[in-house]
């Protein structure tokens, strides 16, 4: 298995190409459709996995679902984030209301594509969409968790106990490499430290609160 990284120029945010044998996934859609062809060479693009619908990530899913001829998989909730320009942080630039090209997926559903196996986390708090996705030991994490620090949760659908429990439930899974949404890749050893200092951060601040987590 190979994973390619492809950088934006839209926040920087990471397009993910992932190929084994003659089959690819893409994970992520904030680049250009004509900067990710180069690193598809003759494979067969199955599936566009979306982390969440933030428009930096987001953005040219459509247009590679018709110049690749695929499905894009995502949470359901990511209706209401793409619809929205203002949920999807694009300052009114993008919205997506045609669904016909998306199938939605679950949390802890397997899904098969040729010979890659990708499992599907929900782990909301950055937005309310918001998915890792593991593939052979691979996992990847979108806004979610960074190799340094985690996703913001003040934007519209963020929330701070959500992603106290992603967190969680993130440690719980048996990756080996991380692949973040932007900024460099991250290994299991360094984020049990990450992990941990983030979930410690978030209980300090709801201590402030009504409502301290626990
Ligand atoms: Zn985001």
């Amino acid at each position: 298995m190979q994973i390619e990284r492809i950088v934006s120029n839209h926040l920087d945010s990471n397009v993910f190409v992932v190929t084994k044998d003659s089959i690819a996934i893409i994970v992520d859609a904030g680049a250009e459709v004509d900067k990710i062809k180069p690193f598809l060479r003759d494979k067969k693009v199955e599936g566009i996995f979306l982390t969440h619908g933030h428009y930096d990530h987001a953005m040219f899913a459509l247009q590679y679902a018709k110049e690749f001829g695929c499905k894009i998989f995502a949470s359901a909730n990511i209706m209401k984030t793409l619809a929205n320009p203002e949920i999807n942080c694009s300052d009114g630039t993008f919205e997506i209301e045609d669904f016909s090209s998306f199938s939605f997926i679950k949390g802890n559903q397997e899904l098969t594509l040729g010979k890659i196996t990708v499992t599907a986390f929900e782990t909301k708090g950055h937005s309310e969409c918001s998915m890792c996705f593991l593939v052979d030991g691979n996992l990847f994490t979108g806004d979610t968790l960074f190799r340094q620090g985690m996703g913001r949760t003040d934007l519209i659908g963020g929330n701070a106990e959500d992603l106290y429990n992603s967190l969680a439930k993130i440690d719980s899974i048996a990756f080996e490499k991380l692949y973040c949404g932007h900024g460099d890749s991250s290994f299991k050893g360094e984020q049990l430290l990450n992990i941990k200092a983030c979930r410690r951060y978030l209980k300090a601040l709801s201590l402030r609160t009504e409502h301290p987590l626990t």
